[in-house]
This record gives structure tokens, sequence and C-alpha cells, in this order.
């Protein structure tokens, strides 16, 4: 059965830091929910391993850190929003600080930092290699003395709209399978990002990516999609993230000829330089035969000493002991590059506001765009922070000058009788190929490097498997937390978000930050700083309409480390 079953003024779809950032920031006096697929600490957030960028040293200035990040993301960045996060990063660390976030310290009491890929400064602030679930634990601490409400394991699967205004989610209740509508006068998306479209990535399997495909099918416009990070440093097999951390405390990169390969790449700033850049490296190594038989170079950090690796890098210890049986004390370990983070996502300005009235949306699920063609690492925890909050202020601004428009019971009409045709289709092929096919179509031709060949083969393919998939079911026809069927839903979304990915990727004939084409592998500035942003035509089909990129103070130059 499907009904209204609760009405807030404002909601919040996402209980990573993002989401909990933006509810703590919805003024007291209005209503508020926080809406998550999982139980709030299974987020991706509170995996987050090796730190949150600020320049808190009086030798350190913001405006390097902008400049850093613009550099890192190859110029491709809006500015004005880098400029806004960057000097706002201090207040942040200080506010976790204050709320109770344990840092790891120096000898004299102030916040330890590290260095970080492409930062001309030591600037990550972290808590050992755990800094994701001791800021975590902050927020949550935090929304528990506030009172803030939040509905767990509750699944939603489509925006609901009058017009051009947002009206609330439609939900399905997991634990009963009941379809019910949340009315709200203000919604943000805090849903974070898509790893899985590939097959090898540090996400976990709930990063589906729903909140973008649910704006988009909502006509909100996706922005830089196709700039798609990988990370240089995952544990073969399972792609467990090694955190940057590593190489920020020091740690080598070898090939099997036992080079440290990374001084043909960046000959200055070596295993440090930017992640599009080390991650290339190390493939390309791979691939003219100096890696390892089944595909990876070593990480050493045993000069690091057992101390700093048992204390600050006490999570990655544990991971390669777990997982691959090596202990970091004493041997290299194994690593290769894996997906890790969506640059591209839900189009906002600097302020979270998207072109949905009343519709917000912050952290990896939208592009602000601070991190433009390549993030820098522990740019995002700081993105969660800064535009989640803005997201709760500008949302409690909206409720308070405006009263919202009725909740449209047809969408919640429209997503019942979807859920009830899925159940009665018989005979028909699994949704789980289809998802594996798709991400190893993304992997195999829209991963590191990539050509026009390669990509037009992917689009095919997944316009083939967008086919297939109108006509798949699921198995399990029951009402009780039927993960089957969110699954398939879920693979719903990564097919739209596939072909946005690999139709950006196509259309950029340019080589920057992320998207490295190996037919056109300059960057070009005379016809590519812009911004692509797709939504769906009125007959479902892509369409895209392009953004310039705002520069402020930093001229496009090479991009040297
Ligand atoms: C292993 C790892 C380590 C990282 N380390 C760092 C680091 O050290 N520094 C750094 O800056 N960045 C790091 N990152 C990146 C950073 O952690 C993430 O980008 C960031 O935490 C994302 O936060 P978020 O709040 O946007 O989303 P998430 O924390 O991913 O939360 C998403 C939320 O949305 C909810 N949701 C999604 N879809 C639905 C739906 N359909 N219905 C209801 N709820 C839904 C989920 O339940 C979840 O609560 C790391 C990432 C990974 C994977």
């Amino acid at each position: 059965m499907a009904e209204i079953l609760q009405r807030y003024d404002v909601i919040v779809i996402g209980a990573g830091l993002a989401g909990m950032r933006a509810a703590l920031e919805v003024d007291p006096r209005l209503s508020c929910a926080v809406i998550s697929k999982v139980y709030p600490v299974r987020s991706h957030s509170v995996a987050a391993q090796g730190g949150i960028n600020a320049a808190l040293d009086p030798e350190d200035n913001w405006k390097d850190h902008a400049f850093d990040t613009i550099k890192g993301s190859d110029y491709l960045a809006d500015q004005d929003a880098a400029e806004l996060m960057c000097e706002d990063a201090p207040r942040v660390v200080y506010e976790m600080e204050h709320w109770g976030t344990f840092f790891s310290r120096r000898p004299d009491g102030r916040i330890a930092q590290r260095s970080f890929g492409g930062q001309g400064y030591p600037r990550a602030c972290y808590a050992a290699d755990k800094t994701g679930r001791a800021l975590y634990q902050t927020l949550f601490e935090q929304s528990v003395r506030r009172n803030i409400t939040v509905l767990k394991e509750f699944f939603v699967m489509s925006l609901a709209t009058v017009e051009d205004q947002v009206a609330g989610v439609v939900c399905l209740e997991i634990r009963t399978g009941a379809v019910v509508g949340i009315a709200a006068k203000a919604v943000i998306f805090a849903t974070g990002g898509a790893g899985m479209l590939y097959l090898r990535t540090t996400n976990p399997y709930i990063n589906t990516g729903d909140g973008m495909a649910i704006a988009y099918r909502a006509g909100v416009a996706l922005k830089d999609m196709e700039f798609v990070q990988f990370h240089p440093t995952t544990l073969p097999g399972m792609n467990v993230l090694i955190t940057e951390g590593a190489r920020g405390e020091g740690a080598y990169l070898y090939n099997r000829d036992h080079e440290r390969f990374m001084v043909n790449y960046a000959e200055k700033l070596m295993e440090v330089a930017p992640r599009d850049i080390v991650s290339r490296a190390i493939e390309t190594e791979i691939n003219q035969g100096r890696g390892f038989d089944g595909g990876y170079v070593l990480l050493d950090l045993r000069h690091l000493g057992e101390n700093v690796i048992k204390h600050r890098l006490s999570e990655i210890y544990d991971f390669a002991i777990t997982y691959k049986g090596i202990n970091p004390v004493q041997e290299p370990v194994p690593v290769q590059p894996g997906q890790h983070y969506m640059m591209g996502g839900i189009a906002t300005n600097k302020y979270a506001e998207t072109t949905l009235v009343g519709f917000y949306a912050a952290g990896e699920c939208a592009a602000v765009s601070v991190h433009g063609a390549n993030r820098l690492g522990a740019n995002s925890l700081l993105d969660t922070l800064v535009f989640g909050r803005w997201a709760g202020i500008q949302a409690s601004k909206f409720v308070q000058s405006n009263p919202g428009v009725e909740f449209p019971t047809e969408a919640l009409r429209t997503q019942s009788a979807l859920i009830r045709e899925l159940k009665s289709r018989h005979g028909a092929e699994p949704y789980g190929p289809i998802r594996r096919a798709l991400r190893e179509t993304m992997t195999t031709k829209v991963g590191t490097f990539r050509d026009a060949e390669r990509l037009r083969q992917a689009l095919d393919a997944i316009e083939e498997l967008e086919e297939r998939y109108q006509r798949a079911g699921i198995h399990d026809r029951g009402d009780i937390f039927n993960y089957d069927l969110i699954g398939f839903i879920e693979t719903g979304f990564l097919i739209d978000l596939g072909k946005v990915v690999t139709t950006g990727a196509l259309m950029r004939q340019e080589s920057r930050g992320a998207h490295a084409r190996t037919d056109y592998p300059h960057r070009d500035d005379q016809k590519f700083l812009i911004h692509y942003l797709f939504s769906p035509n009125s007959r479902g089909q892509l369409s895209k309409t392009e953004e310039p990129v705002v520069i402020t103070h930093y001229e496009p130059k090479e991009r040297k480390y």
C-alpha cells in the first residue's frame, strides 16, 4: 500500500558526513529528518582514512590551499567555490575539534598534519588513518544531542516534484516493503558516490549513485561526470584502500625492476604527486611490462619504521595483514589503482543550490565543482563539511520564506505500480549479470586510459544492457527486506550513470585531470575549459549543455609536479 508517511520542513537523504552536517545546520525550530538506506554508521564516510585538509599553520595560507586545489583539478574547478572551501577549512577543523573529534597531535599539542598528494604544504589533519570514523563519531554524537530523527533503512527511489519545485521523496521502507511518501518543503541530497560502476573500487556495495540518478531523472543536470578518480594504491583482489597518507608519511613505489619509477612521471613530488598522475604512472608501468604478474606494483613502507606504521597507519597495517597476509613492517605491499571517487555529480552552485526549487545537494553526490577534473586527497571530507553546512543553511532559509507545495500522490502511485509490475514478471533474466557486465564494461573501456573506439564500444554495450534491463526481473517477490528488489533498482541507476559518464568521456576530446584520452593526449583550453552538464530530454535521451569554468585569480597553466 502506498501512503504519505510523514511530513517535515526539511529532509536530508544520506547519513554520511555531508548529510549529518547538513541536518545539524537546519534551524532547530524546523522539523527535520535524515533518511538512510543503511544504518548511518555504515555510510562510506566512516571508512575515510587519511585526512582532511586545512591551512592551519601561520606558515601556511588558505590561498595556497586554493591554488593547490585548482592546479590539482587541472583548472576545471570553479575557482570561487574552491576559494570558499579552502578559506572555510580552518574553521571547519576547529569546529570539529571543539565538538569532540580526537585528532592526532604534534608533540606541542597542536593538531597533527601530514603531506598529501599535490599539496605544497603538509596540511592534511588526521586521526591516525581513521579520520572519517573520528569525524563521523563526532557528528553522530551531535545529532543525538540535537535529537535529530534518522529514518534508517528507507530506500529513496524518486523525487516528488510539482513543476520545478520539490515536494518530497518516494521511499521503500525496507523492513516492510511499503512504498511511502515523505513530504518536505526542502530536500537535501547527500547520497555519496557511485563506485559500483566499476569492478575495482574502494567503495562499498551501497555506493550505487542513487541520488545522482534520481536527480537526473527528475531533470536536474549532472555535471563533470566524465571525471572519475582512480586511487593509485588499493590492495589487488578486494581493492581495499591503502591511504595516500602512507605515501604522505614517506612510503615509496617500486616496479619489478626495483626502480622508484615516479621519478619518470613527477620528478619533484614523486610519490605524492596528485592521484591522476600516480595512477596513470602505475598503469603505464604495468602495461609496459614493469609490473608484477597479476597487475600490481609495490608500496614500500619499511623504512618508515614500526612505530610510524603501527601508530599513524594502524588500519592499513591491519588491512595488509588481514587481506594479504603481508606485514608491512617487514615486506612491501602489492598495490594497484582502483576507482575511488566521482568528481562529477548533481550540479550545484557554491551554496549547494540546484536548479530545482527547494532541492539542494552536497558531498560526493554533488558537483560544486571544487574538484574539477581531479580531486586532491583529503579535500572530500572537507567538501562534505563545508557544503553540507551550506545546504542546511540554504534549506532553512528557503523553508522560512516558502510554504512548499502539496505532495503529488501520483508520484507514489507510479513507483508502486512499477514495483507491482516487476514482481509479476515471470521467466525474466536476472539483473545480476547485467550489473556485472556494466561494471566490466566501465572497467575495461572507461577506465584510467580512454580512446574513442573503446568509448563507443562501451556506449553500445551500455545501450544493449539498458534494453536487457528493461526486460529483466527479480527472484524475490516478498515484501520484507527485499534486497533483490533494491539491487534491481540500483542497477537501473547505475546504467543511467554509466551512460552519462561514457558520453561525457567520448565528447571531451582532450586529456584533463583524471580523464586521459590516448587519442587526444593534451589539454585543450580553447575548446574544453568548460563543464559538461547532462540531463534527459523529453524523449529520455541525454542532452548536453555547457557552462563556463569560473576563473578568479588563477590563470590556467601547464600542470607540472
Ligand atoms: C576507503 C575510502 C577512504 C577515503 N578516505 C578519504 C580521506 O581520507 N579524506 C578525504 O577527504 N576523503 C576520503 N574519501 C572520500 C570521502 O570519504 C567520501 O567522498 C565522503 O565521505 C562522502 O561522504 P558523503 O556524506 O557525501 O556520502 P557517504 O558517506 O557515502 O554517505 C551516503 C549516504 O547516502 C545514503 N543513501 C544513498 N543512496 C540512498 C538511497 N537511495 N536512499 C536512502 N539513502 C541513501 C547512504 O545510506 C549513506 O548514508 C575516502 C573514500 C573511501 C571510499
